[in-house]
């Protein structure tokens, strides 16, 4: 793996996983927050109790004052009745604003008018007292005091019940909101998660997948380059001598079994001595291609001709095999092509193909357009496929699989796609391949568009 997709697959990584768990703490938080509230909402439900309690406790405080005062004649104790009794007028009007229905409001108007009747009742306690000599008032003097501190309790309750009535209901539309809330949170967070999940797919599908798709460029380039110019200097110039001692030989082979019986053992003897030959000189033409390649003689043909003109050419070899090779939608677009020379390598290609998908394997061909960058620009190119269902290239394989004379068959130069890769370049184009493990290879021969 290269370090910049090393880099790419971490970074992917990394910020998948800070995606995970900023989702799990915000899903935590929320949750927790929710939950708070939930119980807050419950207590303030209790504190609507709280009104009546107050009312009830204070008038009966004042009620404790009026009687010290009418009994006793005790004059701080009616001084305290006007202070608190000022204080709980000023209670009831603090308390309008937190009532929130308009039956609690005219309630609380009710209090306030049977306050008045009962601090009215109480004055005239304090006036029968102030004009009568000091001895103890009469209970009888009580009984409309009385009658006026039962009312405005009553009224009390009824606003106690009433509050309590209003907050029952904000609190129940309160907490069905909050359990809504929480339902939501929880749909969304597992969308978001199912999201995260899909888009991780996509993004490694489309991003990082395809970062495998290898086009033999630049790096790779030169470095074959360099390779070759060594190689092929020496390899050439040995290729060349021994060309001609092999024409010599086959020439003589070929005298040889003039006279030789067919079917004799010496007959079958010069036959592996003319298959050696053969091999030897397919070796030499190869190496050759490869040390000093022809300069394309370029023609304009639609992008589907040579992948046609080559399935004629190989079917009956290849169907001995019982292998298929088809050609598929295709484009016609026209390239610009030395047309012997990518049959050359899209028959390297297909060989290769045929090799690694065996006896009835399938071998299919493509002619399709795209986008790519081959010189310093992107743009629209024709590439011409051969898609294998093989074993794949193993990595061990891949790391050379360019070198020259690097093979992994019995019979193999390992000259085919070093060969193929110097064509395509001097089309301009780019060779590219991809490969998955036991699923098969597709080569792609990247050519600018004419
Ligand atoms: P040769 O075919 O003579 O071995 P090549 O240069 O064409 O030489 O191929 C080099 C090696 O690359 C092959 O020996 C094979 O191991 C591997 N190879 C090439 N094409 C494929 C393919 N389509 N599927 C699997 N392996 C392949």
């Amino acid at each position: 793996m290269s370090g910049g997709m090393k880099y790419r697959l971490v970074a992917f990584i990394l910020a998948m996983a800070g995606m995970i768990v900023l989702i799990a703490w915000t899903g935590h938080t929320s949750w927790q927050r929710s939950g708070e509230l939930r119980e807050k909402l419950t207590t303030v439900q209790l504190q609507s109790f709280q009104i009546a309690k107050h009312l009830q406790q204070t008038i009966w405080e004042l009620n404790n004052l009026v009687l010290r005062y009418g009994a006793y004649h005790d004059t701080n104790a009616w001084a305290r009745f006007q202070t608190r009794s000022k204080e709980l007028d000023n209670w009831i009007d603090d308390e309008r604003p937190i009532l929130s229905t308009e039956k609690e409001r005219q309630l609380l108007d009710l209090i306030n008018t049977r306050y008045d009747d009962y601090l009215a009742a109480a004055h005239g306690i304090e006036t029968r007292i102030q004009s009568s000599p000091p001895e103890a008032t009469p209970l009888i003097a009580f009984a409309d005091f009385e009658k006026q501190t039962q009312r405005i309790l009553n009224v009390g309750s009824e606003l106690a019940k009433a509050h309590l009535d209003s907050m029952s209901t904000f609190l129940a539309d309160s907490q069905q909101s909050l359990t809504y809330l929480r339902v939501v949170l929880l749909t969304s967070l597992a969308l978001l998660l199912l999201a995260g999940g899909g888009l991780a797919v996509v993004v490694y599908r489309e991003l990082i997948a395809p970062l495998r798709l290898k086009l033999v460029e630049s790096q790779a380039l030169l470095e074959r380059q360099e390779k070759l110019a060594s190689l092929g200097l020496l390899a050439a110039g040995v290729a060349h001598e021994i060309r001609n001692p092999l024409t010599a030989i086959k020439a003589w082979l070929f005298l040889q079994q003039k006279h030789l019986q067919p079917g004799s053992p010496e007959h079958a003897d010069t036959e592996v001595i003319a298959n050696e030959v053969n091999r030897l000189e397919r070796i030499v033409k190869e190496v050759l291609l490869l040390a000093r390649p022809s300069e394309p003689h370029l023609a304009t043909v639609p992008a589907d001709e040579p992948l046609r003109q080559v399935q004629a050419l190989l079917m009956p070899q290849l169907g001995k095999a019982n292998i298929q090779l088809t050609v598929q939608d295709s484009v016609s677009f026209p390239v610009k092509i030395d047309s012997q020379q990518i049959q050359q390598v899209l028959i390297n290609l297909i060989q290769n193909a045929a090799d690694s998908s065996g006896h009835d394997g399938e071998v299919s061909l493509r002619a399709r357009l795209d986008n790519k960058r081959l010189t310093d620009r992107v743009a629209e190119v024709i590439i011409l496929e051969v898609a294998d269902t093989g074993k794949g290239i193993p990595p061990e394989v891949e790391k050379r699989l360019f070198d020259p004379f690097f093979t992994t068959k019995d019979a193999g130069t390992g000259l085919g796609l070093s060969i193929a890769a110097r064509i395509v370049e001097k089309h301009g184009g780019a060779l590219q391949y991809q490969t998955r493990p036991n699923h098969g290879t597709t080569f792609g021969i990247v050519l600018p568009r004419a």
